[in-house]
């Protein structure tokens, strides 16, 4: 392995493997250095849902555009199965309707499709059909399963595109001549720092003046349903129109809001909203909550699995219930952003994703973050 490149990257989760990919295409000599054996972050923690519909109107949608471009390039490349295409979101209130109704009017609606509560139930057999009111089927996302998704990224960045990866190495100081690890010095003329929720080693000042706290969020696997019960993409319910940014500023989402403030305050208290996925085993991955502190406590309360375990109960018709894995993840959240590029240096950037869509947008920022560095793409 070389001790000299073009571009060293610190982190190795998708913010980091996503500016390997983006610098390595410019034919950039590339590291990146982890301190953990394999990626152990959000990135192997979340859904691998790329989302598109639903995000933040303007530059966050478009990075989730460009990202899942970029995904279903990538993804048969480095050997990752794409294990859903499509977000089925299905309302059960009337406000909800509303929601969808005036969502699908805007730009970004354009390709999503409202759907009767029979045309849904026809798509998915396996909704909850009783509570059903309306639905709305997006045709731009693209699941994942993230543990392996990883790996294989990284696999693929160093044997298709050169990139050298240091594991278990940690790195303690930033220069515009590289970088010092707990391995000694790996020079580089740029450096990109990829630190998740990691606010505190690498410049604890710059990442302060971002009024950052972290996210802590519970996850669920529900064991296989049988080989019949399929969901034809990613699901959502009612409260994730109150907490997606893509329809928060809609109009109808006050009223929305209002009805779930009465109907399901323990849910909106522990930041919870539904968002399901399907397994290639046809276990379920369910989610999530949202706790905000300045340090996560490490624990995952049962009262907040019920919580989520139940409204997946209201819009699924589960053959089997059985939570057979648990987990926890961490993010940076800022409330005025949801990601951003921050530059100590002329050759030194901080990409940060402020918020829980880093899966759905890295790609683009990755590449953003390399254009801020060598000028934009020819
Ligand atoms: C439970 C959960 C569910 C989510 N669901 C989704 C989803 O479905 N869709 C979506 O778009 N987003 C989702 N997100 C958000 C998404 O996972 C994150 O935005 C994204 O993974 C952030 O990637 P990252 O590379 O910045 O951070 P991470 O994956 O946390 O990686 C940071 C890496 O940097 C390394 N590091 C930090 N400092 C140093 C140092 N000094 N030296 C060496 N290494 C260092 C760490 O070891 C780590 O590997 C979810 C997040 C969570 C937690």
């Amino acid at each position: 392995m070389a001790n000299s490149y073009d571009l060293a990257i610190v982190g190795g989760g998708i913010c980091g493997l996503a500016t390997a990919l983006a610098a390595s295409k410019r034919g950039k000599r590339v590291i990146v250095i982890d301190r953990d054996a394999q990626s152990n972050g959000a990135s192997v923690r979340n859904f691998g849902f790329v989302t598109v519909t639903g995000q933040k109107a303007g530059e966050t949608w478009g990075r989730a555009r460009r990202s899942a471009e970029v995904w279903r390039d990538i993804a048969p490349k480095a050997g990752i199965p794409v294990l859903h295409e499509g977000l089925l979101v299905t309302a059960q209130r009337s406000e909800a309707v509303a929601v969808l109704e005036e969502f699908t009017a805007t730009e970004m609606g354009r390709e999503c499709r409202l759907l009767t509560a029979q045309e849904a139930a026809a798509k998915a057999p396996v909704l909850a059909a009783d509570r059903l009111a309306a639905a709305m089927w997006s045709p731009h996302e693209a699941r994942v399963e993230p543990r392996q998704a990883l790996p294989r990224i990284a696999q693929y960045l160093q044997a298709e595109c050169g990139v050298d990866f240091r594991w278990s190495t940690a790195v303690i100081g930033v220069s515009d001549g590289g970088v010092e690890t707990t391995a000694g010095t790996v020079e580089a003329e740029g450096v990109v720092v990829c630190p998740g929720p990691d606010l505190a080693t690498l410049f604890p000042e710059r990442l302060a003046a971002y009024d950052l706290r972290l996210c802590k969020l519970q996850m669920l696997r529900v064991a296989p349903q049988p080989p019949e019960w399929k969901l034809p993409g990613a699901v959502m319910s009612d409260l994730s129109l109150v907490r997606y940014e893509g329809y928060t500023g809609l109009a109808a989402s006050k009223a929305l809001r209002a009805r779930l403030d009465r109907e399901q305050p323990q849910w909106l208290a522990h930041g919870i909203h539904l968002i399901v996925v399907q397994g290639a085993d046809g276990s379920l991955v369910v989610g999530d909550s949202h706790h905000y502190a300045a340090t996560p406590d490490p624990f995952a309360p049962a009262a907040v699995e019920d919580l989520i375990l139940e409204e997946a109960g209201r819009v699924l018709a589960l053959k089997n219930s059985k939570v057979i894995e648990r987990w926890t993840g961490v993010y940076p959240s800022a409330a005025d952003r949801t990601a951003f590029i921050d530059s100590p240096s002329e050759g030194v950037r901080i990409l940060v994703v402020s918020s829980g869509t880093g899966m759905s947008t890295a790609f683009a920022l990755g590449e953003e973050t390399v254009a801020s560095l060598y000028g934009a793409a020819s």
